[in-house]
């Protein structure tokens, strides 16, 4: 069995350790001049654009059944690849994840509870979607945004020209600001027989916009954790799902969970699967692609994951004495050469022993040298 993912990043690195380990092949196709994370990792790596026909034909040739690492990738190649094979999630699944507006629209027909939002294409219809939605509102562009890129916050009706000009003009959805007690994500997996499992639902905190920390079990209450799992169940039974789906939630106030967004693959936030779950997101995206059954989503015990970004380098170096050092840390690196900005570098998992969450946020506090 060979295993075909498209994308070159660290999630593709991840999934391909896991398939070697399980006695799958890979090839991935990055779209990108590079693919440092799959280096060494994939069995095969083709540095070729995704409109490439032949890299294409060659994809196709050597992969038995596809996937994604990433959702922002064109939808001709996406569906160029799924005339030849198996692609899971199909097409269909991921271009639903690809725009903000589809997503919301998909979540408001079937009755799965979201922020409050509009889609807007004018200044003018910003201004009527204020209005209504207002007066403290998100704007998000409705392609290609992540961690926080593209959207602007808004407190009043002065702020709304310069917001448009902020998004250039671009189809955007404004969004209720929601006051939440914080947010939490569900990965799930649906198997090509149509079997589900999702995973303990991690509470997450980000840092820059960017996540930082998951801490599971998530701390909010039982009824709050059954609710995300059941919609999470609920939304790859409604997309007719294969594969794996992040499903990020705010948590309001009140207990009641919204779905912020959703993302056609594993997710950050289910890295401390890896350490912390009888098995891993990237296993269980590779068991419901290949067809295999699914493995137990069981918590094996508390963990935290802490995201490595660039900003823990100091001159070119990360402190990995104090990461060795820490009762129960598991060292994951993506293997990127250059730990520019708030590049994700790698991420830790904190298992095993007392107070987990304290000891993950010591660690952070090291690492970043403050
Ligand atoms: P997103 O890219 O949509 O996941 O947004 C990034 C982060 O911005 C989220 O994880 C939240 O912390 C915050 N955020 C986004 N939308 C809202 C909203 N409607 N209300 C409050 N916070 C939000």
């Amino acid at each position: 069995m060979t295993l075909g993912i498209l994308g070159g990043g660290q999630l593709a690195r991840m999934l391909c350790l896991d398939a070697r380990r399980m006695g799958v092949r890979t090839i991935v196709w990055s779209g990108t001049p590079s693919a440092d994370p799959t280096e060494g990792v994939a069995d095969i790596v083709l540095l070729k654009p995704f409109d490439d026909l032949e890299a294409c034909a060659e994809f196709c040739r050597i992969a038995d059944v596809a996937t994604v690492e990433f959702e922002n990738i064109p939808l001709e190649a996406l569906r160029a690849v799924e005339e030849k094979i198996t692609l899971s999630p199909s097409s269909e699944s991921i271009g639903v994840s690809q725009h903000r507006s589809r997503e919301k629209s998909f979540l408001r027909e079937h009755g799965i509870p979201c922020a409050p939002f509009a889609l807007v294409n004018t200044l003018d219809e910003l201004r009527s979607a204020y209005a209504e939605i207002g007066p403290v509102g998100v704007l998000k562009t409705a392609a290609f945004g992540y961690d926080g890129k593209g959207q602007v916050k808004l407190t009043s009706a002065d702020e709304l020209e310069a917001a448009w000009e902020s998004v250039e003009g671009q189809p955007s959805v404004l969004e209720g600001f929601i006051d939440f007690q914080c947010e939490i994500s569900v990965l799930v997996a649906r198997g090509q027989t149509g079997e589900c499992l999702a995973f303990p639902p991690a509470e997450n905190q980000h840092r820059h916009h960017i996540l930082d920390l998951s801490i599971v079990p998530a701390r909010v209450s039982e009824a709050t954790l059954a609710e995300a799992g059941e919609i999470a169940l609920k939304l790859v039974e409604e997309l007719d799902y294969r594969g794996l789906l992040a499903v990020e939630f705010f948590v309001e106030k009140s207990g009641r969970v919204l779905v912020n967004e959703m993302a056609p693959r594993p997710h950050n936030s289910g890295h401390y699967t890896m350490n912390g779950c009888v098995t891993s997101q990237f296993e269980q995206q590779l068991r419901a692609v290949c067809g295999l059954p699914l493995g137990s989503t069981d918590l094996l015990c508390d963990t935290v994951m802490l995201n490595l970004l660039g900003d823990m380098w100091h001159e070119g170096d990360l402190n990995t004495a104090r990461i060795f050092a820490t009762e129960g840390a598991k060292l994951h690196l993506y293997g990127k050469a250059d730990a520019s900005g708030r590049r994700k570098m790698g991420h830790v998992n904190l298992v095993a022993g007392r107070d987990v969450i304290a000891r993950a946020e010591a660690l952070k506090v090291d690492l970043l040298g403050e």
